[in-house]
């Protein structure tokens, strides 16, 4: 599908080639002709004051009964004995919604031998936990989650439903969502509710350069994922109540056996949890530079995170990278030394609770977002800043 002109309205004037972000349009001899890479952003209709460019009519099939809905849900993501911190996260996110809407937060558990864990969640403002304890889910498979958790689904009908951007819910959230045959907000930054029940769910858009609100207004229940860290979980106990759950053996169906699970311990899964990230750029100008920021992490027992101009550069594997393509990180302390801070950086990093820049152009936009600004030529400040450490640490 894409964008629709009217050769009757067109005056190929030439100004929706030019806003089109998809480089989808050109201009033929009478009019323009749109190509296959159009996104349906729907820019040039905005644009084109004769009105020649409309999009197409999504055929979304007769519309969910809406006033059937009620509730919002986060999937609280077990995996192996542990549930993962996200769920926390989007149980605050979630309390929020629910109170705006008046209706109930509840959390949902897929695994097996989930003693206890219901116990854990509600502290986070849930109202009720749902828990699908069943040997079939003891180990991850898409199949199996997709199908115990869209069954659920469509039996108590949630208008929201909440998971994480982990590898998990990227895995299988978009089958829930499509076996449902609803939409699905992926990478959501922020998330509100309109008075009319709408779930207003943004996220960075055409590179993070504008910050696009979705919503989904026909279909129900309304999904988005959130990445972990960019939520903050709050306290809030209300004294709820946990709920097993048995969906019929025909939906915890799999094609997939797991034969053994390895514990990932790699750069990423240390990004992800130091509570401090010396992160380094371009302007380490070397992959040896990379040395200084690990002795520099080292001292501050954190970890080394990379712009993705370090990483297109070959200087540091790309799963240290922090930003839009690479993790999202919140740490207490994110040194930022020898990036610009491109807005694709800035939102992997802006959760931090305090950023210092080190950088040695005053107009870099990292100084924009950070607590404390080190105007200084890294090669200097840094050496300087490891002496200091180990004079501080007695070494
Ligand atoms: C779709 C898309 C997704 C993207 N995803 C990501 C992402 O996930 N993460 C990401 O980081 N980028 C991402 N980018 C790329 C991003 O736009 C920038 O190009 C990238 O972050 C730039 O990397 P940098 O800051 O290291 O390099 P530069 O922009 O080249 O900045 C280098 C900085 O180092 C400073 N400097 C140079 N020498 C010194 C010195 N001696 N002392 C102190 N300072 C010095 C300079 O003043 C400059 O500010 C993405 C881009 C797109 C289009
Ligand atoms: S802006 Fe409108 S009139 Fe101009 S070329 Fe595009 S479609 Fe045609
Ligand atoms: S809808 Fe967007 S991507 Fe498609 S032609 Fe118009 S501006 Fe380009």
């Amino acid at each position: 599908m894409k964008a629709l002109v009217d050769p009757n309205k067109c005056t190929a004037c030439g100004v929706c080639e030019e806003v089109c972000p998809a480089s989808a349009i050109t201009l033929a001899a009478t009019m323009a002709q749109v190509s296959d890479d159009c996104t349906l952003c729907g820019m040039c209709v905005d644009t084109c004051e004769f009105g020649a460019i409309s999009l197409p009519e999504v055929g979304t099939g007769p519309m969910a009964n809406l006033a059937d809905y009620r509730g919002v849900w986060v999937y609280a993501e077990w995996r192996e004995g542990v549930l993962h911190r996200v769920g926390s996260e989007l149980l605050g996110a979630g309390r929020k919604l629910a109170d705006k809407r008046g209706v109930e937060l509840s959390a949902v558990v897929l695994g097996h031998c989930l003693d206890g864990i219901g116990e854990q969640l509600l502290p986070y403002g849930a109202d009720r936990v749902l828990l699908v304890d069943r040997p079939e889910l003891a180990h991850f498979t898409d199949e199996a989650y997709s199908g115990a958790l869209r069954e659920l689904v469509r039996r108590e009908r949630p208008e929201i439903l909440l998971a994480g951007a982990t590898a998990i819910g990227r895995s299988f959230i978009p089958r829930v969502a499509a076996g449902l045959g609803t939409g699905l907000t992926a990478d959501c930054t922020e998330l509100d509710i309109s008075a009319e029940g709408l779930l207003l769910q943004t996220r960075p858009a055409f590179g993070g350069n504008v910050m696009a609100t979705i919503v989904c207004p026909h279909r129900r229940p309304q999904m988005a994922t959130v990445r972990p860290k960019v939520m903050k979980p709050t306290v809030d106990p209300r004294g709820g109540r946990i709920e097993p759950v048995e969906p019929p053996p025909e939906c915890l169906q799999s094609r997939v056996e797991v034969l053994e699970v390895i514990p990932e311990r790699d750069a990423t899964a240390r990004l992800t949890e130091a509570d401090v990230i010396v992160s380094g750029g371009r302007g380490l100008k070397k992959a040896e530079n990379f040395a200084l920021l690990e002795q520099l992490a080292q001292l501050m027992n954190g970890a080394v995170g990379a712009s993705r101009g370090a990483v297109e550069e070959g200087w540091i594997d790309p799963s240290h990278q922090v930003g839009q393509t690479g993790r999202t990180v919140a740490p207490t302390l994110y040194l930022a030394v020898g990036l610009s801070g491109a807005i694709q950086h800035v939102v992997g990093m802006q959760g931090s609770q305090i950023i210092v820049a080190v950088n040695k152009d005053p107009n870099a936009p990292i100084f924009d977002v950070a607590s404390y600004g080190v105007r200084a030529d890294l090669f200097e400040f840094i050496p300087a800043f490891i002496r200091k450490l180990k004079q501080e640490q007695g070494g």
